[in-house]
């Protein structure tokens, strides 16, 4: 049987129109390589690419198989919603904690943690046996966090597969401000519901109008559903929406073209 070379079955490969991200997901590295490398691979001409080839046998990232082996996934890539879902609570300080807990209980969500939002920083507590955590509320904070320079954060297996799914911020947490009102996250200008209304029991249209911001992936945004780092890069849509004008504008904090393979590393 010839052997030729495959990247591990934790090796993901995301193209751009000019790029290509490899993510390692077993040590989190990330490296970016032009389309030609990638296709040539695919094709099998390893001849035309030996630096390359021996690059990736340095990092780790391909094994010699025989020619027609399957590499199982490492998970399916479709897999279901979960049943029941834990939410990240942000809460406004001033909030009337119990009543919203209450609210979140008779509709049955789970609260896996608790950040309560102030003007300076506390230390782990638990409240009602949830994790509880008091926060500097600081929007300029997430600024960095979306700073786009090209030397991505490691990426887990994990945060890879949710970012295919969900928004990387805003996809497993709701905020409640000092009025009651619910909110994607306590930076939000968006308002889904008010626990204070009677209007409000109704979870199920709160729930509807959160799950699609939930939901809103880089595959969605401007620019960046072209781009090959879209599922290992952090998103904040609420920078993007004020600056931007719109809930899929692109991030106003990334040089990056990529359709262009330009702005990263002085290119
Ligand atoms: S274009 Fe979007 S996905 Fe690509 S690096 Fe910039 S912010 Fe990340």
């Amino acid at each position: 049987m010839k052997k030729i070379y495959a990247f591990h079955q934790f090796v993901k490969l995301d193209r751009g129109p000019v790029n290509t991200c490899i993510s390692d997901l077993l040590k989190g590295d990330i490296f970016q390589v032009p389309n030609t490398l990638a296709e040539k691979f695919e094709q099998r001409k390893f001849s035309e690419i030996p630096d390359f080839i021996e690059s990736l046998k340095e990092a780790e990232l391909i094994i010699r198989v025989d020619e027609n082996a399957w590499i199982p996934p490492i998970r399916p890539e479709n897999e279901e919603e979960p049943e029941s879902v834990s939410l990240l609570l942000e809460l406004e300080e001033g909030t009337d904690i119990e009543r919203v807990l209450n609210f979140f209980e008779e509709n049955g969500i789970h609260i896996m943690r608790i950040h309560l939002f102030a003007d300076s920083a506390g230390p782990e507590e638990r409240v009602k046996g949830i994790p509880f955590k008091k926060m500097e509320k600081d929007f300029s904070a997430c600024k960095p966090l979306t700073t786009i320079t090209g030397d991505f954060e490691n990426i887990h297996e994990d945060a890879y597969f949710y970012n295919k799914k969900y928004n990387s911020c805003w996809g497993s947490k709701l905020a409640v401000t000092r009025d009651l009102s619910i909110h994607p996250c306590i930076y939000s200008g968006l308002v889904l519901g008010n626990i204070a209304e009677p209007g409000c029991s109704n979870w199920e249209d709160i729930w509807n109008k959160a799950d699609k911001y939930r939901k809103i992936t880089k595959s969605q945004v401007d620019t960046c559903k072209e781009c090959e780092f879209k599922f290992v890069c952090f998103d904040c849509r609420e920078i993007a929406r004020v600056e931007g004008g719109s809930l899929t504008a692109s991030n106003p904090n990334c040089p990056y073209d990529p359709l262009k393979g330009t702005g990263l590393h002085g290119q």
